[in-house]
């Protein structure tokens, strides 16, 4: 059975995640940091494993990634999903959110991968799939700390699957446009209705549009595909 570890699979996007990888035959370690309750449920309904760490803290991303190669001998699929975000004008982002931010988004990205990496290398294959956003494509205002941490997932999964490509592992990126989760909790009716008003497909995204993307990027189906930002984003940015 193949494995896989989902970062923050215990809500929105990346439960869903977890559940689709789970349907296509894959034992799911679902990630959590707060919500225990919620990744415990998920790895109830998928079959899989809930585990605990702050995607930000190398010590203890390292120590989930051991345990996990201590149970399961391999890992054959990272899913980098865990974030976070904050709305406000970017100096006013107090320097320990901002920091918050980039450590959780962009770090956690590089912490998880560097876990994982030297078992890929060694079986020669494996696959690693980050999530950015739409606006580390184009840049939100009042966004600009989590744009600048996506735009920097982005560029880590270029030069990431140009170096372990020839190690035969593949490193993609997805890359949501507007997506109804808790992220977006805080929007007002107005602001909604803006922002649809922008979509050309005429509808928000759901979790599972992303994690179709992720599906079909996991699976053999995308065996030629590497270092690419696959926009799901109803044609927002085109
Ligand atoms: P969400 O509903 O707020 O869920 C965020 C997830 O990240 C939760 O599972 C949370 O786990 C986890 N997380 C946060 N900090 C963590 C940490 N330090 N260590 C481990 N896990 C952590 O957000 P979402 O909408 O599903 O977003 C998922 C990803 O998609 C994020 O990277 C986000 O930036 C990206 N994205 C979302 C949208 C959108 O419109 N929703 C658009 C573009 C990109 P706990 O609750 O356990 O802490």
């Amino acid at each position: 059975m193949k494995t896989a570890l989902v970062t923050g699979g215990s809500r929105g996007i990346g439960a869903e995640i977890c559940r689709q990888l789970a349907d296509s035959g894959y034992f799911v370690y679902v990630n959590y940091c707060n919500s225990s309750e919620s990744a415990q449920q998920v790895a109830k309904e998928t079959g899989g494993k809930a585990i605990c760490f702050d995607v930000s803290d190398n010590k203890s991303v390292k120590k989930a990634v051991n345990s996990i190669f201590a149970e399961s001998g391999c890992l054959d699929l990272l899913v980098n999903n865990a974030g976070i975000s904050e709305i406000d004008l970017f100096h006013c982002v107090s320097e320990e959110r901002a920091d918050q931010i980039l450590n959780i988004n962009l770090k956690g990205v590089l912490n998880c991968s560097r876990a994982v990496l030297p078992m890929m290398i060694s079986k020669k294959s494996g696959c690693i799939i980050n999530i950015s956003s739409i606006w580390g494509q184009c840049g939100a205002s009042c966004e600009v700390d989590y744009s600048a941490s996506k735009a920097g997932v982005i560029g880590f999964t270029k030069a990431l699957a140009s170096e372990v490509g020839p190690s035969g592992i593949r490193v993609n990126c997805v890359s949501p446009g507007f997506i109804m989760t808790e992220m977006n909790k805080d929007f007002s009716v107005t602001d909604l209705d803006e922002i649809l008003s922008e979509i050309p497909l005429c509808r928000f995204g759901q979790p599972n549009d992303i994690a179709n993307a992720v599906s079909f990027l996991a699976s053999e189906k995308a065996s030629f595909i590497t270092g690419q930002v696959i926009a799901v984003n109803g044609g927002m940015l085109i």
